[in-house]
């Protein structure tokens, strides 16, 4: 069983980056009429209460969306944009949940864009049935979303978005994100590919950027390399300092909108000195 619950870090800095960068890409998606569809291999339960026992077990938000939620304006468009959805989620009122990947995607999927969502925990699996279940062009399983991507690519309307987003509970996790990728690029190349990954003390997360960009080779639209340090390893060199969101065939409009978000993202959650952002990109 794994023990990972998204429910303790939800609204971080870490779904602040990857939840601004997956509003991005979908807004550009919504620009053509054909329909799409997402597929969220590791997709959560959703949404999460932030005043639950979870949630304030490390108020990981307080450093993540809250920041931000207080900003009446001022914010570029892109970062603008994400708030806007995060206090639609909460219908306007106090900061008291946050939306996962799937209620961010819920806010900006149109009707006839197909929504496919993995998600191991039975738990987490059960409230997400229970949020998005009955969404038109939906479906919600409980199965291994690496799994899934044979079976869900190519998409019918040859227009896809895959967003990868595991725990890194299992060290596994890394090789198989590269496998997911080079295999999802082979079955189609134009799919806009989304890692999410970890800023770690650990081999594995440090060489996972590069091992991307070998497997990123063969994307028509090339590759945009997205990170954000702003927090501070512990004593003992253990704990999440940033982490970094890895586009294949990115939108050519996301470089723009990250390059006017990041910096005010450093300022705003920056817990150091240090603190720090940086924007590679790699075009075909
Ligand atoms: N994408 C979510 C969001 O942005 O709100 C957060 C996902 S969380 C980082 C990772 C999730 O993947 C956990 O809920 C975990 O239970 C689930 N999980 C782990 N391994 C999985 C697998 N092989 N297939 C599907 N889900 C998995």
């Amino acid at each position: 069983m794994l023990a990972y619950r998204h429910a303790f870090h939800a609204g971080n800095h870490a779904d602040v980056l990857k939840h601004l960068v997956l509003a991005q890409v979908l807004r550009y998606m919504n620009e053509k009429d054909k329909p799409y569809t997402l597929i969220d291999t590791h997709a959560g339960a959703g949404g999460y209460s932030l005043q639950g026992r979870y949630a304030h077990k490390k108020d990981e938000f307080e450093t993540g969306i809250k920041p931000l939620w207080s900003e009446a304006s001022g914010l570029p468009a892109p970062l603008a944009d994400y708030v806007q959805l995060v206090r639609d989620f909460n219908d306007g009122g106090k900061l008291t949940q946050y939306p996962g990947s799937p209620g961010i995607a819920q806010r900006i999927l149109r009707e006839t864009d197909r929504l496919r969502l993995y998600e191991l925990h039975p738990t987490d699996c059960r409230i997400l049935e229970s949020f998005l279940g009955t969404r038109a062009h939906t479906q919600v399983s409980m199965s291994d979303g690496f799994a899934a991507i044979a079976r869900e690519l190519p998409p019918p309307s040859r227009r896809g978005v895959l967003l990868i987003d595991p725990s890194y509970e299992l060290k596994t996790d890394y090789a198989q994100v590269v496998h997911a990728v080079r295999d999802a690029l082979q079955r189609f190349a134009q799919c806009v590919i989304l890692v999410w990954y970890p800023q770690l003390q650990l081999v594995e997360a440090a060489q996972l950027p590069k091992r991307l960009t070998a497997a990123a080779a063969a994307a028509p639209k090339g590759w945009l390399n997205a990170s954000l340090s702003v927090a501070q390893a512990g004593p003992n060199g253990f704990g999440m300092t940033g982490s970094g969101m890895f586009v294949i065939n990115p939108p050519f409009t996301l470089h723009d909108a990250l390059a006017e978000s990041l910096p005010v993202l450093v300022n705003k959650l920056g817990q150091h000195d240090g603190a720090r952002f940086s924007i590679e990109q790699q075009a075909a």
